[in-house]
C-alpha cells in the first residue's frame, strides 16, 4: 500500500471519524478528518486528498452542498458515508459527482474495497484495452465482446451500453447518467428502453440473467458491474 495515499474523512461524528481512522491507518492510508462541512472543504484545498469520505448529514451545510462545491473544482474521488438509506438521496449524491455510496453501518473490508476502486479508476491515465472478468471479455480497441471465447452479437446500443458499465467497473452508475450518456441530454425519464436493452444484454452473456454475474442492479440506483480482472 502508499504510504502517500492520503484520505480526507468530512464527519461529525466523532466516533465513527476515529473508526475510520484506525481502520485507514491501519491498512496504510495516511488519515485527516474534518468534523463540519466548512473545514472540510477548506481542508480538501489545502491538503489535495487522494480520496474523500463525505458523510451526508453535517452541522453546518448539508453534505449535498459540500460534495456540488467541491465539484466545482476538484476530480478527487469522494465516497458519500451516510445513514440515509432513501434511494433518492443516493442517487442525488451520486448525480451531484460522488463517485460511490456506502450506508452506515458499514464494514471495514467494504470501506477499503471502494476506496481501492476509486483510486484504481482516478490514476488510470490510459483507458483500458480489454475488460475481463470471468468467461466475459471485451475487447474495446475491435468493439468485441466474447464470453467463453466465443464472439457474442451485440446491436450497437447494447455495446455501447456494456463498454460503458465495463470501463467504470466495480462503481455504481445512476439510471440518469446511463440514459444521458447513451441517448443524450434530451432523453425523457422513463428507463424501460435502458431496462429493455439491459435485459437482451444479460440474455446474451449471462449463464442464468435472473442471477448475473457481471452486471449488478443497484436498485432504485443503476447499475454496477464486476470489477475489471485486466486491471
Ligand atoms: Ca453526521
Amino acid at each position: 500500500m502508499n504510504p502517500k495515499v492520503c484520505i480526507l474523512i468530512i464527519e461529525d461524528d466523532k466516533s465513527i471519524c476515529s473508526f475510520i481512522t484506525a481502520a485507514l491507518t491501519g491498512n496504510g492510508y495516511r488519515a485527516t478528518s474534518a468534523h463540519t462541512g466548512k473545514e472540510g472543504l477548506n481542508l480538501a484545498a489545502s491538503i489535495c486528498p487522494d480520496v474523500i469520505l463525505l458523510d451526508l448529514g453535517l452541522p453546518d451545510i448539508d453534505g449535498c452542498e459540500v460534495l456540488s462545491r467541491l465539484r466545482r473544482w476538484c476530480s478527487t474521488p469522494i465516497i458519500i458515508i451516510s445513514a440515509r438509506t432513501r434511494e433518492q438521496d443516493k442517487v442525488t449524491a451520486l448525480d451531484l459527482g460522488a463517485d460511490d455510496y456506502i450506508t452506515k453501518p458499514f464494514g471495514t473490508e467494504e470501506l477499503m474495497a471502494r476506496i481501492r476502486t476509486s483510486l484504481r479508476h482516478s490514476h488510470r491515465t490510459v483507458p483500458h484495452k480489454i475488460y475481463k472478468a470471468g468467461s466475459l471479455e471485451i475487447n474495446f480497441e475491435k468493439r468485441m465482446t466474447y464470453v467463453d471465447g466465443e464472439e457474442i452479437h451485440l446491436t450497437q446500443i447494447e455495446y455501447q451500453l456494456l463498454s460503458l458499465l465495463a470501463e467504470n467497473s466495480g462503481r455504481v452508475l445512476t439510471y440518469k447518467f446511463i440514459m444521458k450518456t447513451i441517448w443524450g441530454p434530451y432523453v425523457d425519464g422513463n428507463n424501460q428502453i435502458l431496462r429493455v436493452n439491459m435485459a437482451n444484454i444479460r440474455h446474451k452473456i449471462e449463464t442464468n440473467p435472473a442471477q448475473p454475474q457481471y452486471v449488478f442492479t443497484e436498485i432504485g440506483l443503476g447499475y454496477r458491474m464486476r470489477e475489471n480482472e485486466n486491471a
